[in-house]
Order: C-alpha cells, then structure tokens, then sequence
C-alpha cells in the first residue's frame, strides 16, 4: 500500500513560525478543510491540538464533528448551519441571515473583491439590521482575499475595504464581535497584524505561497508520499512498460512497479516529459490506474517529498498536488 507519512517537526516548525508573525499561538485558526489538504484530518488536528492551537476551519459539519473534542470553535465554512456552542458557520447572504436559527454562532462573510462568497459592501447596512432585528449571535465577521500571494497593490485595497466593514461593525454596536480576514499568504505579507485570528492553510502544511525571495520565512513540507515494491523484472533492451508502450529499455535493465496510480490521486501527467522521484528516478511509461513504474528494485521509493515541485512539474498548485490524494491511503506520523 502507498502511504503518507506526516512529519510532526515539520508541522510544528512551520506552526511556531506562523505564530510569530500572528503574535501567539492563540491566534492561529489551522485550515483543516478537504482532508486537512488531503494531509489527513484526524491526525492534523491531533498534532495542531498537542501543539496548543485553539481553533480550526473545516468545509462541513461532517468534518467538524471528526475533530470536535480537539478545539475551543470550529469554523465550518460551507454546510448548513446548527446551534452548537462549539461551531461557528460562514453566512454570505441575506437570504441566509432572514431563515438563520439565532442561536447560530455566525461568521458574516463580506465580499471585499473576490468576487465568489459573501455579502457585497453595499448590503453591510441592510445585514447588520437584519442581525439585529432577528437578534442573531454576530460572533464573528469576515472576508477572503483573492490575491494576498501577488505583490500587487490588491492585498492593501481589500485590506482597507474589510477596515471600513470593520469600523461600521463597531459603529452599529457590535462591541464583541471579532474580525478576520488573512490566509496563509495574508499573514506571511501582514507587517502588524492586529486580528482576532489567522485562517492558516497552505503554509502550515508547509508551502509558502508568497513569490520566491519576497518573505524570508522558511516552511517545510510536512507530507511525504511513499509507494511500495509490487514486482520486479529484468528488461532486455527494446522492451517497453506500461499502457502504450511509451518507455522503451534502452538497455538491459530491471524495472519495478509500484503501488500508486491515478486511482490513489496521483497525476497520470504527460510520460513523454516524466515527473522525478524524490531521488530523482524518473517514472517510466504512463501511470496505470494503481501503479507505476521505476527503474531498480527498492521496496520502498519517497514518489514526493515537495508538493511545491511536484506542482510545479505539472502545471498546478501544491493545494491540489496534496488535496487530491484519496483519503484512503494510510496516513501516519512520523516522529
Ligand atoms: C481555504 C481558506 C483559507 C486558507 O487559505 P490558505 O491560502 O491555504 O492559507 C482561509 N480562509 C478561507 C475562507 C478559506 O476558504
């Protein structure tokens, strides 16, 4: 069986490096969604946890309610809000906020330019009488910024939008209601932060989005990506591998397949232009469904230990190098 293996000293060296910049522990919200970024969600948030974090951001009440015991509040950012003391809901729209149950702990999310969810600024007033009229629970506000990881001016005008939000908030009287609006990359460019909490994702787990050489706050990976020895053959030179044929032994040469294809959430990518092994090995002819194959016979190959060069080698991001590997590949932590 593939597996993924967790470093716990990576984890916690990127968590104490976050803290500085959020000003304490206490301030961090770990981004637990999607399966912990495909990283594994139990085993994260019992790190995060042991580590001192109070707070965590989830997709659903389903992945809340898998780590609930481990946090003071969860934020669910897309599921059907419940009156629970623990769970505090993401609400973009008005329509939302007049069918809300008012025991709801609620996170009024504000569109500032991204343009995807929450309230437009002009809809501010009409919500926040809305609140009050219904005596709904404002715990929180909050928005998103679209592009906090270019170093564009886009970061400093929707920073001043969501301070605006923040002073008619206050304005209308809500005196206890906290405020957040930074992501990993937010956090990284923020010189004073000065929120309730950060809702950290891609850096905790080890990727800073920020352009290379901008911030000098050095992340490691936390994830690895293990395959094991299925078999082992001998090729003579002009025998191919896998689907298609594409690889051809230029000479003779023993090929080993291993457990991890396309099926575990592994990129089928282009065979022609082949993706490197953490040694260096390149894969050899297409990827199956289950497997892959590489040259020499080592029961167990590390296929990734940076999803930001995997990323790169196949045109993405290391958020969906790591949030598409299934859930049902083992996942342990490594001490
Ligand atoms: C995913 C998400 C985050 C975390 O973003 P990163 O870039 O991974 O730090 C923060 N806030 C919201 C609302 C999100 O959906």
């Amino acid at each position: 069986m593939a597996t993924i293996e967790l470093s716990r000293e990576n984890f916690y060296h990127n968590l104490s490096q976050l803290a500085l910049k959020a000003g304490g522990r206490e301030r961090l919200a770990v981004v637990l969604k999607d399966n912990a970024y495909g990283h594994g969600l139990e085993l994260m948030a019992r790190m995060a946890h042991e580590y001192g974090i109070k707070e965590a951001v989830v997709i659903s009440n389903e992945e809340a309610e898998r780590i609930r015991e481990l946090f003071d509040n969860i934020l669910v950012l897309g599921d059907a809000p419940r009156v629970d003391e623990k769970l505090s809901y993401a609400i973009s729209t008005l329509a939302s906020l007049e069918s809300l149950d008012p025991g709801v702990k609620l996170e009024l999310k504000v569109d500032t330019g991204m343009h995807r969810n929450g309230i437009m600024l002009a809809e501010l007033e009409t919500a926040l009488s809305i609140i009050k009229r219904r005596r709904l629970h404002l715990f929180g506000v909050m928005t998103h910024y679209r592009s906090a990881d270019e170093l564009t001016g886009e970061y400093y005008w929707q920073k001043k939008r969501f301070e605006s939000v923040r002073r008619k908030v206050r304005e209308a009287g809500f005196t206890s209601t906290r405020f957040h609006s930074h992501n990993s990359a937010g956090l990284l460019r923020s010189r004073s932060f000065d929120e309730a909490i950060a809702r950290v994702g891609i850096a905790i787990y080890g990727y800073n989005p920020l352009p290379k050489g901008f911030d000098a706050v050095e992340l490691r990976p936390v994830l690895s990506l293990w395959a094991r020895r299925a078999s082992t053959r001998r090729l003579r030179p002009g025998e191919r591998v896998g689907y298609g044929g594409v690889f051809t032994a230029p000479e003779e040469m023993t090929v080993s397949t291993y457990d991890l294809g396309y099926g575990d959430g592994w990129p089928r990518g282009d065979a022609e232009r082949p993706y490197r092994t953490a040694e260096g090995l390149p894969i050899l002819g297409h990827v199956s469904m289950d497997f892959l194959s590489l040259e020499g016979d080592r029961e167990q190959v590390c296929i990734m230990e940076d999803a930001r060069r995997a990323a790169e080698h196949f045109a993405t991001i290391p958020y969906e190098m790591t949030t598409a590997l299934m859930p049902t590949i083992p996942r342990m932590i490594k001490e």
